[in-house]
């Protein structure tokens, strides 16, 4: 299980949820990787990293952010796209 970053987050990245993370797994974070940050348009949940504490949830205010079981249908492929970002298939 792990949350998942859909839609609503894309050209905002306001890092609301980055702040909050307890194990840093919500990349590219703009401090380490400021080039990595730059060129993408969402932020991405890393699934093997996540303990899926839901701190980050309610930090969102565009409700950008599911359990992964949550997500709805018309974003669904987010999960992987999350996924994909750290390259597990
Ligand atoms: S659920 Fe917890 S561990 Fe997972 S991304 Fe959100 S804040 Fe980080
Ligand atoms: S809090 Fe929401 S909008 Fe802001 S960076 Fe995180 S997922 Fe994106």
């Amino acid at each position: 299980m792990t949350y998942v970053i859909c839609e609503p987050c894309i050209d905002l990245k306001d890092n609301a949820c980055i702040d909050v993370c307890p194990v840093d797994c919500i990349q590219p974070n703009p401090v380490d990787n400021p080039d990595e940050y730059q060129s993408v348009n969402q932020l991405y949940i890393d699934p093997h990293e996540c303990i899926d504490c839901g701190v980050c949830e309610p930090e969102c205010p565009v409700e950008a952010i599911f359990m992964e079981e949550d997500v709805p249908d018309e974003w669904e492929h987010y999960t992987q796209i999350n996924a994909n970002f750290f390259r597990f298939d």
